[in-house]
C-alpha cells in the first residue's frame, strides 16, 4: 500500500510503569515506519492518570528509548498540560449536540448495571439523559448537579481498513454513549488521544491491538469534529511461551532489566523488530539502519508473536561476536569495573591487553556480563578450580609432573603463541604423550576452568610472570 509522503507517527506511553517489551516494540515500529518514509516520530507522555503516573517513571521510559537509539523528533508532548484544550473539545461537541450532559449518579449506574447483569447481560449505558430537554439540563446544571459529558453515538456502524488486520467493522449497537468528560472536569483518554493526535498532525496510529476496541470510538470523535481520520495499524500482542500475554514469569519484561542483564541495545532492537514483523526474507541479524530500510507495515504478522528468550540470547551473542573490538572493550568495561575485576586506569592504560581479552572471549560470550563472569582469570589468578575439570584432568599424579616439567621450559621459551605451542607439544612428544594430557591440566592452572579460549593464545596474553605464578599455585593444590 502506498504511504503518503512524510507521515507523522507517535509513541504515547502512559507513565504508569517502566517501558516493557510490548511498548518498546510499539515505539520501535513507529520509529522504523517514520524513518523509512522520511516522516516524523513524535513522543507524547499520557500522564492524565495523575495518581498512577510518576515523573521518575517518565524519565526511565525516556532513558530506555534513548538506550535503544529511538530518537524522537521535536519536544515531547505532556498530555496533562493540554487539559484545557481537551476540555474545550468536549464542550465544542456538546455545543454541536454531539455530546450531552448526563446526571446519572455512579450509584444509579452501578445499580442499573447489576440488574442488567442479572437480566439481559447488556450493561451499556441506557441513555437516560440522552433526550433531556435543554431547559431541564440548564436548570440541573444551575442547581449544581454533578454531571459528565457523554458522546452521542449515532446509529450505524464504523468500518475502517486497519493496516495490519485489514477490514474492521463495528456495529454501533455494541457501543454505548461513552463518557468524554468526567464530572470533575477531567477529559477521558478517548477525547485526549483524539485531540492530541489531531493537533500533532498524526497520520498513522501504530499501537498494540489491545487498543482495537478504542478505535471505533475515536473514529467517531474525529468524524464528529470534522477532522481527517488517521490510518490505524494494530499490532498483535507479544505472548509468552504459554501463549498467554507476556508476563514476568518468563524472565525480565522491561527494557531496563534487559539492559541490566547485559544485553546490547542492537540485539534487543533487532529481536523486537523480528517479533511480529519480517523483512520478507530470512535475514536475522539486522542493524537499526537496515531495519529502517526494510520496514513496512505489510511485514507485520497478523498472529501474535511468541517471545523466545533463547533466540534473543543467541542474537545478542552473535552481535557481540561480530562487534568491533575497541567498541566491545568500551561495552564490557562497566561490567568488569562493577564486579571489581579491574578499574578504569588499567583499562585505559592497557588497550592492547583489553582488545586481546575481548577478542579471545567474544565468540564464547552471550551477554556483556559474561565478560566479567567468565573472563575473571584475565585479571586475577584463579583461587578456585572447577571440580569436574579437576576430577578429570588433575587427579592423575602425572598432571603435577607435567606442569612441573613445563615450568623451566616456559621460563626460557620465546613468549609468542607459536613458540608456546611448540614448547608444550614438544614436551608431550618427548614423553610420548598426547598433547591434550598436558594442555588440560595447564588450562585448569591458568583459568580455573575446564574450558577456555585457546590456551596458547591465552598464555601469550597473560604473560610469562602470570603463567609461571599460576602453575606454581596449581602445583600446591595438585596431588
Ligand atoms: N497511552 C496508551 C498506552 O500506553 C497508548 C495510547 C495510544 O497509543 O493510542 O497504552
Amino acid at each position: 500500500m502506498r504511504v503518503q509522503r512524510n507521515p507523522v507517527v507517535r509513541f504515547a506511553p502512559s507513565p504508569t510503569g517502566v517501558l516493557h517489551l510490548g511498548g518498546a516494540r510499539t515505539a520501535l515500529f513507529n520509529y522504523l515506519f517514520a524513518r523509512h518514509h522520511n516522516g516524523r516520530f513524535l513522543l507524547r507522555i499520557e500522564d492524565t492518570d495523575r495518581v498512577r503516573s510518576a515523573e521518575s517513571v517518565t524519565e526511565s521510559i525516556l532513558e530506555s528509548l534513548r538506550w535503544m537509539g529511538l530518537k524522537w523528533d521535536g519536544d515531547m508532548i505532556i498530555q496533562s498540560r493540554r487539559r484545557d484544550r481537551h476540555k474545550a473539545f468536549c464542550f465544542r461537541l456538546w455545543e454541536m449536540k454531539r455530546a450531552y450532559p448526563c446526571f446519572c449518579t455512579l450509584e444509579t449506574l452501578r445499580r442499573k448495571r447489576e440488574i442488567a447483569e442479572k437480566n439481559s447481560g447488556d450493561t451499556r449505558y441506557d441513555g437516560t439523559c440522552r433526550g433531556l430537554e435543554e431547559e431541564e439540563v440548564r436548570k440541573r446544571i444551575q442547581n449544581g448537579e454533578s454531571h459528565v459529558l457523554r458522546f452521542r453515538v449515532p446509529e450505524g456502524e464504523t468500518v475502517f481498513q486497519d493496516r495490519v488486520r485489514e477490514r474492521v467493522q463495528v456495529s454501533h449497537d455494541t457501543l454505548d454513549d461513552f463518557v468524554i468528560l468526567r464530572s470533575d472536569g477531567m477529559p477521558v483518554y478517548q477525547a485526549a488521544v483524539v485531540v492530541d493526535d489531531h493537533d500533532m498532525g498524526i497520520t498513522h496510529v501504530i499501537r498494540g491491538d489491545d487498543h482495537l476496541s478504542n478505535t471505533p470510538k475515536q473514529i467517531l470523535l474525529y468524524q464528529a469534529a470534522g477532522w481527517p481520520v488517521p490510518c490505524f495499524a494494530h499490532v498483535p500482542m507479544i505472548l509468552g511461551p504459554d501463549k498467554k500475554r507476556l508476563s514476568k514469569r518468563y524472565g525480565a519484561t522491561s527494557v531496563e532489566a534487559y539492559r541490566e542483564a547485559g544485553y546490547l541495545p542492537q540485539a534487543l532492537v533487532n529481536y523486537l523488530a523480528l517479533l511480529g514483523w519480517s523483512p520478507g526474507d530470512n535475514r536475522e541479524i539486522m542493524t537499526l539502519d537496515e531495519l529502517v530500510f526494510s520496514f513496512s507495515l505489510e511485514g507485520i504478522t497478523k498472529n501474535p508473536a511468541v517471545f523466545d528468550e533463547t533466540k534473543l540470547v543467541w542474537l545478542n551473542g552473535r552481535i557481540i561476536s561480530g562487534m568491533d573490538s575497541v567498541e566491545l572493550v568500551e561495552k564490557a568495561a562497566p561490567w568488569l569495573i562493577d564486579s571489581g575485576l579491574t578499574d578504569e586506569d588499567f583499562i585505559r592504560n592497557n588497550p592492547q591487553y583489553m582488545i586481546r581479552f575481548v577478542e579471545l572471549l567474544k565468540d564464547r560470550i552471550r551477554k556483556l556480563k559474561d565478560f566479567a563472569e567468565k573472563g575473571g582469570y584475565f585479571f586475577r589468578d584463579p583461587d578456585q578450580y572447577d571440580d569436574k575439570a579437576c576430577k578429570k584432568h588433575w587427579k592423575v599424579p602425572e598432571s603435577g609432573i607435567r606442569l612441573k616439567t613445563l615450568l623451566p621450559l616456559l621460563k626460557q621459551t620465546e613468549w609468542t603463541v607459536e613458540a608456546l605451542e611448540k614448547t608444550v607439544r614438544k614436551a608431550a612428544d618427548e614423553q610420548q604423550e598426547n598433547a591434550g594430557q598436558w594442555i588440560h591440566p595447564l588450562r585448569i592452572a591458568l583459568t580455573g576452568f575446564g574450558v577456555s579460549p585457546g590456551i596458547f593464545e591465552l598464555a601469550a596474553v597473560l604473560g610469562r610472570d602470570s603463567v609461571l605464578r599460576r602453575i606454581q599455585n596449581a602445583l600446591k593444590r595438585l596431588p
